[in-house]
């Protein structure tokens, strides 16, 4: 009985709420709100502050008292205060001798300092052990309770008790801590807050570019040339019409130069028979942002099909329709079905909602909480050969569509080519050079390279 008990003993769980006291230099905002959760998660809470009169907005419950006094009762202080005021802390530096200080600031602009804050601190207090952590939390969350998009807290420090003192802190907080490693890291944390979607800059700039571009190229062909030649005003064409021009032909292009890339690697791959050389930074950042790309090309895919759901309602589409019903009446005669015609239509319909049904598949599955959930193997499964399949589709959509143009005279307008011509040199290039690239006597040499093996090893025995 007893030797049972005693191993009951060993392997019950510490139910001990009884938590160490957590000093907060500042009684700013985000000092009285990490005191707020820390004091809600059972941690005692003694702030350091100039001045020591209780206000309404310190957290009941906690204490306030002088820096040196404060510091004395705690292990790990926390300092909510501005960088520009860490040299107050100097004359400190006794009292902090050994005790963990959590380097909780950041900045205004990224690289603002030639080091970082936490190696800032660690440099004025060498005694002392620095941590970086919960700058990527902010107070309003933290008050609020909504922390469900930024539950993790990056950490970094030198000093490996010390960093899983604070990482312990973290989780009792129910946050998720994410080691960074040694106070190196701290510079790339402080800069986090401060960037503003990285990856899309390119992505967002370029669709912009091309966006402004083809509509202007619409605007002279379809509103501009027709004004001067034909004396017809289309002018309306600009709400509806060219917009459903520009989105599909967006939508192929982007979704064409998120293929573009893996097909230049192969290539320089295959040039230089190695995969062990870096890539141009140019083909580095493209490949990067190829998720952003495809997104973007998504979003331009579903105003094309928004834009066609809604044509029929079109006062010019209806003018269009009747005016060949009354034509038909007035010359008494019925126009017999055009099968070709018909055939096209249809097929070019199924293509659209079958690349489309496709595009949105890829689109799920590059969100993070399904990508999570599939290996490897069926992640490259779906983005590379059904995102293939999905270039085939939209590009056979717009053959279709546009390929009646491309031996008639009157598409050509100021001798220049139609949208939808333009809109498939980069699909189509891509599809070829990948056909190529999959003939087994190409393809094998290039898995064998992206398997390691080296036309010219550097290394050899
Ligand atoms: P804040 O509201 O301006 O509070 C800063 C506190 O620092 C003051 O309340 C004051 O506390 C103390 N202080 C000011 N001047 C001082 C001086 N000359 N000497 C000593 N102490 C001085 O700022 P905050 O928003 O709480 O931000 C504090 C730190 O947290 C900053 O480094 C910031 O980058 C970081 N941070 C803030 C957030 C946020 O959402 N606010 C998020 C992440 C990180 P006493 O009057 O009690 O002495």
């Amino acid at each position: 009985m007893n030797k049972n008990s005693s191993n009951i003993m060993t392997l019950a769980p510490n139910t001990s709420n009884k938590r160490e006291t957590v000093c907060i230099f500042g009684t700013g905002d985000f000092g009285r709100a990490l005191g707020q959760k820390m004091i809600q998660s059972g941690y005692p809470v003694v702030y350091g502050s100039r001045s020591t009169q209780i206000s309404n907005l310190i957290p009941k419950d906690a204490e306030v008292l002088g820096h040196a006094e404060a510091a004395q009762k705690a292990a790990i202080i926390i300092i909510a205060i501005q960088r520009q005021h860490y040299n107050f802390l100097m004359p400190l530096a006794e009292v902090l001798h050994g005790k963990v200080l959590v380097d909780i600031s950041n900045n205004l602009k990224l690289n603002q300092y030639p080091e970082s804050n936490a190696e800032y601190l660690a440099q004025l207090l060498p005694g002392s052990r620095v941590v970086k952590a919960f700058n990527t939390v902010s107070a309003w969350a933290l008050q609020s309770g909504t922390l469900d998009a930024s539950r993790q807290v990056f950490v970094c420090g030198d000093d490996v008790e010390a960093k899983q003192m604070v990482m312990d802190i973290v989780r009792a907080l129910g946050l998720t801590p994410l080691d960074k490693g040694s106070l190196l890291a701290a510079q790339e944390i402080e800069n986090y807050p401060l960037q503003l979607f990285p990856m899309w800059k390119f992505p967002v700039f370029l669709s912009l570019g091309l966006t402004v571009f083809f509509f202007l190229y619409c605007l002279a062909l379809d509103i501009i040339y027709t004004y001067i030649y034909e004396k017809n005003n289309f002018s309306f064409f600009i709400a509806i019409t060219i917009p459903n021009r520009v989105c599909p032909v967006m939508a192929l292009i982007l979704l064409a130069l998120v293929y573009l890339p893996g097909v230049f690697a192969a290539i320089i791959q295959l040039y230089r028979g190695t995969k062990y050389q870096r890539f141009p930074d140019w083909l580095d950042k493209w490949m990067l942002c190829r998720k952003q790309l495809g997104l973007i090309a998504l979003a331009f895919a579903s105003l094309h099909a928004v834009f066609t759901l809604v044509s029929p309602m079109r006062a010019f589409v209806s003018w269009r329709t009747g005016k060949g019903i009354i034509s038909q009446a007035l010359n008494n005669k019925t126009e017999p079905l055009n099968h070709t015609n018909a055939w096209l239509s249809d097929s070019y319909l199924a293509l659209g909602i079958l690349g489309y049904f496709l595009f949105v598949l890829l689109g799920i599955t590059s969100l993070p909480s399904v990508s999570n959930n599939v290996n490897w193997r069926e992640f490259r499964f779906v983005q590379s050969k059904l995102g293939y399949l999905t270039l085939i589709l939209c590009t056979a959509h717009t053959l279709v569509y546009g390929g009646k143009w491309f031996l008639s005279p009157s598409a050509y307008k100021w001798y220049l080519p139609n949208i939808y011509m333009l809109s498939l040199v980069v699909p189509c290039a891509v599809l070829v050079v990948k056909f190529v690239l999959i003939f087994p006597c190409i393809d094998k040499p290039l898995t064998q390279i992206r398997q390691g093996w080296e036309r010219n090893p550097k290394y050899s025995e």
